[in-house]
């Protein structure tokens, strides 16, 4: 018994390992030509200021359909698609199906459409000389106020080349366009990217509200809003699930924030009913 379990070992690690590797190697295949496919769609998750309630915006974020696998979420093929180039015709897709989508809704939904559109930018999308006149051609397409569109970019996408950054991220501020750093407080040059980059929103990640249990944590995450209050940053809280944890935002002087509490991300169709029938919970569930 003790031999066959030595034995073993080897060989369903190996199994892991090939597993990975071909699972990998399937997403490649299959990644190739999924644009004409047309098997990527975008859930949108709002973003809801945390005193009053109010509707505030959405998150665009990606899904891929496959007739067979299912669902691959991004975490699975983003990275994969970023490796191959392809981000650049998928993240293409995204600005260009975000925008339409937010026309459509301005059209059907008017005064109650999203006021804020938030689109993530990989790495190779913001260091791709094309990013600036595509984006300036879908909202002049789709007659989006620039000031509707948030790019989230993480600090390690906007640390990679740093010169490469403030110049396109200089050119889309003279678009209109509001720059986002992403899962804020994960990256490791936090407090000089706020000084470098010229940033309009924080977004604090996830991680942080899950700890915001602890001291220390609570203490950070009221530094860092103050932080961003002084220098006139808006700060949006991710991954809010409960109310416990809203109410500490709240408390923390946190304006705005997205997470299951209120919503998980949502096809078009039901996202526009949850609109119209202010269907997420309310603020005051959380009993500040
Ligand atoms: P992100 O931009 O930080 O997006 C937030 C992620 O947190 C989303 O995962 C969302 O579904 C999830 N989330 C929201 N509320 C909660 C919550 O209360 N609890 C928990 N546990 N999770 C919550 P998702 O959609 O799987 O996306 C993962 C990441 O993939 C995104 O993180 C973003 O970095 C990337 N991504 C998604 N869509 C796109 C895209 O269109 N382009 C690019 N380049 N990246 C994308
Ligand atoms: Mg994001
Ligand atoms: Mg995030
Ligand atoms: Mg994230």
């Amino acid at each position: 018994e003790a031999k066959a379990a030595k034995v073993d070992r080897p060989i369903v690690f190996d199994q892991v390992l090939r597993d990975k590797a071909q699972k990998r190697l399937y997403i490649e295949n299959e990644l190739r030509d999924v644009i004409s496919r047309d098997e990527l769609t975008l859930f949108y998750q709002p973003i809801v200021d945390l005193e009053s309630g109010d509707f505030r915006g959405v998150e665009a974020l990606i899904r891929w359909f496959h007739p067979e696998s299912g669902m691959i979420p991004p975490d699975e093929f983003i990275s994969i698609a970023e490796e191959m180039d392809l981000i650049i015709p998928v993240g293409n897709f995204v600005l260009n199906e975000a925008c339409r989508q937010l026309n459509r809704w301005r059209k059907t939904l008017g005064p109650l459409a999203p006021a804020n559109l938030h689109v993530n930018v990989s790495r190779k999308q913001l260091e791709h000389p094309t990013l600036v006149t595509v984006v300036k051609n879908v909202l002049r397409k789709y007659e989006i106020p620039p000031e509707c569109l948030h790019l989230e970019v993480t600090e390690s996408i906007i640390m990679h080349d740093r010169e490469i950054s403030v110049s396109t991220l200089n050119e889309l501020k003279k678009l209109g366009v509001n720059i986002d750093v992403d899962d804020f407080g994960t990256g490791y040059s936090s407090l000089s990217c706020l000084c470098d980059f010229p940033i309009d929103v924080l977004k604090l990640d996830r991680e942080f509200v899950k700890k915001s249990d602890r001291d220390r944590e609570v203490m950070l995450i009221e530094a860092l809003i103050i932080l961003a209050e002084k220098l006139g940053l808006e700060v949006i809280a991710e991954g809010i699930e409960n109310a416990e944890q809203l109410a500490l935002l709240q408390a923390l002087g946190c304006r705005l924030g997205q997470g299951y509490f209120f919503s998980k991300p949502l096809i078009a169709a039901d996202l526009e009913q949850a609109i119209l029938k202010e269907d997420w919970p309310s603020p005051s569930m959380a009993g500040v």
